[in-house]
């Protein structure tokens, strides 16, 4: 093989990609990571994670992260904290583009993940892992027995907001319409639990509380009236963004941009596999991200031994 040709490149630092790292390297496949210039994903805005296995205390997804990647890199793996800018992968060796150059590489992992919309209030984001979260799977254990608020009106706030009555005393469903988008049985779902209610017609405008959150202040677009909700949670779910820009006309990508996934981790090239949120809107969890890294890992390394085989023939 030609000198400087990587094995393989894994695209994110997310449990998606730190995961395929640390497989990567136990496979030789000498992983370089591309951890963009914000890295660890999703966890670095999370609190505390009580709900990945090996750790019986609650643990920081910050610091969850950082022992990820020391994992990573006690291994082997090469991390880089730069962005990709491009890539190419109409040829093979695939071109992966940075600021610093062209790196070439026999295999690519995409595990650049999905932004979850936001509110856009300053308030919103001052208060993130304060009581404000994206995901109810992962902080609705820390709300027991308080009052709280979900925004949106998809599938993905309903389910969170019926998950949420799990351990919430209420659960209030503001969104900005008299109707909900989400699938005929989780409305239906929603409409018969009697922990949940719904705030039509209404956006929120603040979040209130110093340290934590405290209650939020909304508005209804029909009338005009402003209220405050006295809820100490808010759970902002109105969507997911996946980061594919970079690879759109490079992989098969869906209408709402997420990476097609086939025949396990394979996207529509071959030889570049994918993990986690930019191809998973259903799980999005820490562990099935980590999970999916392994999987796309695995394949990976036998497109790689191929590659090699096939290049030591010719
Ligand atoms: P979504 O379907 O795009 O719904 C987003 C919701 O948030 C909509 O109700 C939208 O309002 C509202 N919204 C968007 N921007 C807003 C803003 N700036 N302020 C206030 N409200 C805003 O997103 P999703 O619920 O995350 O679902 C994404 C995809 O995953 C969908 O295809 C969904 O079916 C799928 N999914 C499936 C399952 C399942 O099958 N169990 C579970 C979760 C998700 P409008 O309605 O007014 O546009």
């Amino acid at each position: 093989m030609e000198s400087g040709i990587r094995k393989l490149v894994v695209i994110g630092s997310g449990p998606a990609g730190l995961t395929a790292a640390i497989y990567g390297c136990r496979a030789d496949l000498e992983p370089v990571v591309y951890m963009g210039t914000k890295y660890g994903g999703q966890l670095m805005l999370t609190s505390e994670v009580e709900n990945f296995p090996g750790f019986p205390d609650p643990i920081l997804g910050p610091d969850l992260i950082m022992k990820m990647k020391s994992q990573a890199e006690r291994l082997g793996a090469e991390l880089v904290q730069e962005d990709v800018k491009s890539v190419n992968f109409g040829l093979h060796p695939f071109e992966i583009r940075t600021d610093s150059g062209v790196v070439r590489a026999l295999s690519v992992v995409i595990a650049t993940g999905a932004i979850p919309r936001r509110l856009n209030l300053k308030s919103e984001m001052r208060l993130m892992g304060k009581g404000v979260s994206n995901c109810a799977v992962c902080d609705g254990f820390f709300f027991k027995g308080k009052n709280v608020a979900v925004v949106g009106g998809g599938d993905t706030a309903i389910e969170e907001a019926t998950f949420l009555t799990k351990f919430a005393n209420s659960v209030q469903i503001i969104h900005r319409r008299d109707d909900l988008r989400a699938s005929a049985a989780l409305k239906r779902e929603a409409r018969s639990n009697p922990k949940i209610s719904f705030v039509w017609d209404t956006v929120v405008t603040e979040v209130l509380g110093g340290k934590r959150v405290e209650g939020v202040k909304v508005k209804n677009l029909k009338t005009g009236e402003e209220k405050v909700l006295q809820v100490e949670g808010l759970f902002v779910a109105i969507g997911y963004d996946p980061s594919t820009e970079i690879f759109k006309g490079q992989v098969e990508l869906d209408e709402k941009g997420y990476v097609t996934v086939r025949n396990g981790s394979e996207s529509s090239v071959p030889g570049v596999f994918v993990a986690g949120d930019v191809h998973d809107f259903r799980y999005r969890q820490a562990i099935t991200a980590a999970a999916d890294g392994c999987k796309a890992l695995l394949d990976a390394e036998k497109f790689v031994k191929q590659r090699l085989e096939a290049l030591a023939v010719s």
